[in-house]
């Protein structure tokens, strides 16, 4: 009986002491939404929004000390977490509004998809790696952010259950094919994709306009890991 008691103390207490956001960590981040606003982030929300998520709990341990340098880092199944200098120029390109229903494609860590629930958006993303959804689906959960939905399967096919979207975000290195997910999104929406081979991609902007036309524009070079098809 008793160390049945004891054993979940122990658990408790390790449970908080992940959950625990320092204040080293605080500093660490207001240091990190300093250099992205140097760095030409201007969007206020999306500099809260960064200000407000625990990095360093979305990183292997090994890692965790460097959580809040401009960098993309590894994470399972050989993806990386996105940069946060590239997942704040995202989500300022997607001129979210208060309530918008999002579809990321690309879940990875789930950093990126909190930064959008700290937006005030309703998240809905998924991811091909069945390993690391899990992970991450359970890892969100406990770390407070349990009504961002997950979903184990190809981005290609997009959420055809719970469409149209108001906005859509990739963040995998997308074919041209990709635009085939516009369907999944109401008029005067937007999604923002990187498309591309190999090591560079160009980030589009792409706006589903009242006329049923397409407009794009695109903003400069970016890196990411391919986005593939199927399921992993
Ligand atoms: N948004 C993530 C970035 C992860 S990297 C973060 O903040 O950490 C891109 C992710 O896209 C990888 O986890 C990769 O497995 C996933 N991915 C690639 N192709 C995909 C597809 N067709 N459907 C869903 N996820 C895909």
């Amino acid at each position: 009986m008793l160390p049945n008691i004891l054993n979940k103390i122990i658990i408790f207490a390790l449970k908080i002491k992940t959950i625990l956001d320092s204040y080293r960590h605080k500093g660490l981040r207001n240091q990190l939404v300093e250099e992205l606003r140097l760095k030409g982030i201007s969007n206020l929300e999306v500099l809260e929004a960064i200000r407000r998520v625990p990095r360093h709990l979305f990183l292997d341990n090994a890692f965790g000390e460097w959580a809040y340098k401009d960098n993309a880092f590894p994470i399972d199944c050989e993806q990386t977490i996105s940069q946060p200098y590239t997942v704040a120029m995202q989500t300022s390109l997607l001129n979210i509004e208060p309530k918008n229903k999002i579809m990321e494609v690309g879940l990875g860590s789930g950093y990126q998809a909190c930064v959008l629930h700290e937006m005030g958006a309703k998240v809905y993303s998924i991811e091909r790696h069945k390993h690391l959804h899990d992970k991450t689906a359970k890892r969100i959960h406990e770390i407070g952010y349990g009504l961002i939905r997950t979903f184990f399967g190809d981005g290609f096919e997009g959420l055809p259950r719970f469409a149209p979207f108001d906005r859509i975000l990739v963040t995998a290195a997308a074919p041209e094919n990709v635009m085939k997910l516009i369907d999944q999104l109401v008029v005067g929406g937007i999604m923002v994709v990187p498309i591309g081979k190999n090591n560079d991609q160009i980030m589009y902007r792409i706006s589903k306009l009242e006329d049923g036309k397409i407009k794009k524009e695109t903003f400069g070079h970016y890196k990411f890991v391919p986005m593939l098809p199927g399921t992993a």
